[in-house]
């Protein structure tokens, strides 16, 4: 058995002073049960806790940490800005290289400003598109998360198209009001939304690729279809890509699906680890902000030099595609037992870092870290597919690049009704195994897990090994 007295020890000294003992609910265990660990450090794709507890981390710091924990150059990066000062409410080059570099990656913007979270982000964007439009509706998805600014922390009304309620204590009924909840991957409920407001709805908020409920997919058709319906009405389309901004594609799941949306959100990822956040898109729109337009947004801490200096060196080091490296026997092995091919074909030590080509071919070469992410990201879906069928434990895995949920669910999950009918039960019981097993997944059966460049081959085969054993008892 596991010890982590010392976890046990700070968790109960934390409740003494933080509500819960966390500073964001989710951390508490409270939907799987148990107490949380406390990290001691983190590297690579591996957190170690108080007690010296290794685990192989499929959460990544909720979606930041792409090129796993503690990356050398983050690091160097933080160091060095840090001798210069951490903050100094005066503009500093790397916001502008930070701007420059976001309009490049995602050619829907063409200006943007750097908050300090994802919530402000999106709270802004709405503030934004109202002050744009002078519309005060929005629409959201059921299912969604945008950060919990008031109009967003809304849930859906009792019909289809009822403004919503109140999603937490403290949400004014008078702010839910303007914010209609509909379900994702419909088309008919907006259609119905739209008629039933004319002239009224300032923008549709999305999440391209839904990751706070698990993990659901747009159907084919679906964005293009929002893109259209708003167009259609003057109402701005925002893309939340906090989670899937430079995750999917370089520049996020608007390139990935090929959409362009009036405005975007950022977050996670162009901080490197360090709290960060961005809106930006159109030039028009954006110039609606102050000091240029009437739109109020500010923050003292906004392009920080050390998020700056991180985000840049995880950006630089995204854009940089690996060379061929030796790779480890270990993982030379792992490779042909989770794709069963022959390890005498696959090379040796001294082959190229693997990949999978779109034709589905694995084939050693120089490679993106998008394309060595869809890579181990196809390893890890086909063989926990596997497991499940073998262990006869309905799963359903969906997977979007180095995003994922396997669901404890017999039918395809397209919105949150569908996740709803997730055995949670059962999810528990895996989440503590796996946990023992020294594999972190997201504390809940309701949120995404992460993949970053720093899992090997070696890390998916022992996770899918646990899981095999695991499934076996669930
Ligand atoms: N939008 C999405 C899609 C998110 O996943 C999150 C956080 O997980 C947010 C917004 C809020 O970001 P933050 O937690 O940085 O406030």
């Amino acid at each position: 058995m596991i010890s982590r007295a010392k976890s046990e020890a700070l968790f109960a000294q934390a409740l003494n002073y933080i509500p819960g003992g966390v500073n964001s609910p989710v951390r508490a265990f409270r939907a799987v049960g148990g107490k949380p660990f406390f990290v001691h450090k983190a590297s690579g794709c591996r957190v170690t806790d108080v007690d010296g507890n290794e685990y192989i981390d499929y959460v990544g710091t909720w979606g930041p940490a792409i090129l796993g924990h503690a990356h050398p150059k983050i690091i160097a990066a933080v160091k060095a800005a840090a001798d210069f000062g951490t903050s100094f409410g005066i503009p500093n080059p790397r916001e502008v290289t930070m701007a420059e570099r976001i309009c490049q990656l995602v050619p829907s913007v063409q200006k943007v400003r750097m908050t300090n979270s994802g919530t402000e982000a999106c709270m802004s964007a709405i503030r934004l598109a109202r002050g744009f439009t002078k519309r005060d509706k929005i629409i959201k998805f059921d299912g969604c998360y945008h950060g919990h600014a008031d109009s967003l922390l809304v849930k859906a009304g009792s019909g289809a198209l009822t403004f919503g309620n109140p999603d937490s204590a403290g949400v004014p009924a008078d702010f839910a009001k303007h914010t209609l909840v509909l379900p994702y991957n419909e088309t008919e409920p907006l259609k119905a939304a739209f008629a039933a407001n004319k002239n009224q709805i300032a923008c549709v908020i999305v999440e391209p690729v839904a990751g706070n409920a698990g993990l659901f997919i747009p159907k084919p058709g679906w964005l293009e279809f929002l893109r259209e319906i708003t167009k259609a009405n003057g109402a701005l389309l925002i893309f939340d890509e906090v989670m899937t901004g430079f995750r999917l594609a370089p520049g996020g799941a608007q390139e990935k699906f090929g959409i362009t949306p009036d405005l975007s959100t950022f977050g996670k990822i162009i901080g490197g680890g360090l709290p960060v956040g961005a809106f930006g898109g159109r030039a028009d729109i954006m110039d609606y902000l102050a000091p240029l337009g009437p739109v109020y947004q500010a923050g003292t801490l906004s392009g920080n030099p050390l998020a700056m200096a991180a985000g840049l060196a995880a950006l630089n080091e995204l854009s940089v595609q690996a060379a061929p490296k030796k790779v480890s026997k270990k993982d030379t092995m792992a490779i042909a037992r989770l794709t069963g091919a022959n390890p005498k074909k696959l090379g040796n030590r001294t082959q190229a870092i693997p990949y999978l080509q779109p034709s589905g071919k694995i084939v050693p070469g120089k490679v993106t870290a998008y394309e060595r992410l869809e890579y181990l990201g196809a390893l890890l879906e086909n063989a926990m597919r596997d497991v499940a069928k073998s262990a006869h434990v309905p799963m359903t895995f969906n997977r979007c690049g180095s995003m994922f949920c396997g669901y404890f669910a017999s039918e395809p999950v397209w919105n949150l009704a569908d996740a709803m009918k997730a055995d949670r039960e059962r999810f528990k019981k895996f989440f503590h195994g796996m946990l023992d097993a020294g594999v972190y997944l997201a504390p809940s059966q309701f949120e995404a897990g992460f993949l970053s460049t720093a899992h090997s081959e070696a890390d998916i085969e022992k996770t899918v090994s646990a899981a095999a054993t695991i499934m076996k008892h669930l």
